[in-house]
């Protein structure tokens, strides 16, 4: 069975090299599904808590909300931490402190201090369903990934792979010593 959620992220980009209106810089609000797969906890009659899988995929999601994203290659990118240098918010500032933990992989670096996400692939739905992968893969049993931003969506399944124990008094993920970090329930 599956456990269901949907996070909604704001950001601005633009596709580089690209021969449309995309190869402006313009916003979006994109929609995030996120489908975990797992057998039934019986003990909470769920396969995951819908809240926790939002809060384990918001921490590193977060970076991408309120964001620039744009491709390494990009010639904004040097001209816009020109711009941020200067006005000595390249670094953070004292306003900036809704920011998610930096992340590097393969696809995607975060700059958090300066609100910035640099790609390696143009940042597309199908681009976004692969960053959000590699960065939630080891952490949730995701069996199904779907994007949407205006009127484009990408949707990709994947075979689950982890074996996540699972609290059965609140669902929740046991730490690594079988126990529950939310109601101390520990593993017989
Ligand atoms: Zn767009
Ligand atoms: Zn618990």
């Amino acid at each position: 069975m599956r456990s269901i959620t949907k996070i909604e992220l704001q950001y601005a980009h633009r596709f580089y090299g690209f021969k449309g209106e995309a190869q402006y810089l313009h916003g979006h609000t994109g929609v995030l599904t996120i489908e975990v797969e797992d057998t039934v906890n019986e003990g909470v009659n769920m396969v995951f808590p819908c809240n926790e899988i939002q809060k384990t995929a918001w921490e590193v999601l977060k970076n991408f909300d309120h964001a620039l994203i744009l491709r390494e290659d990009d010639p904004l990118l040097p001209a816009v931490l020109n711009v941020y240098e200067k006005q000595g918010i390249k670094n953070g500032s004292p306003q900036n402190t809704m920011k998610g933990e930096a992340f590097q992989t393969e696809l995607a670096t975060a700059y958090p201090d300066c609100r910035l996400v640099v790609t390696k692939e143009t940042m597309t739905v199908e681009g976004m369903i692969k960053i959000v992968y590699s960065l939630l893969k080891d952490k949730l049993n995701i069996a199904k990934l779907t994007f949407t931003s205006g009127v484009n969506a990408a949707s990709q399944e994947f075979v689950t792979h982890n074996k996540i124990d699972r609290c059965p008094l609140c669902g929740i993920a046991l730490d690594a010593n079988g126990v529950c970090p939310k109601c101390g329930y520990r593993k017989k």
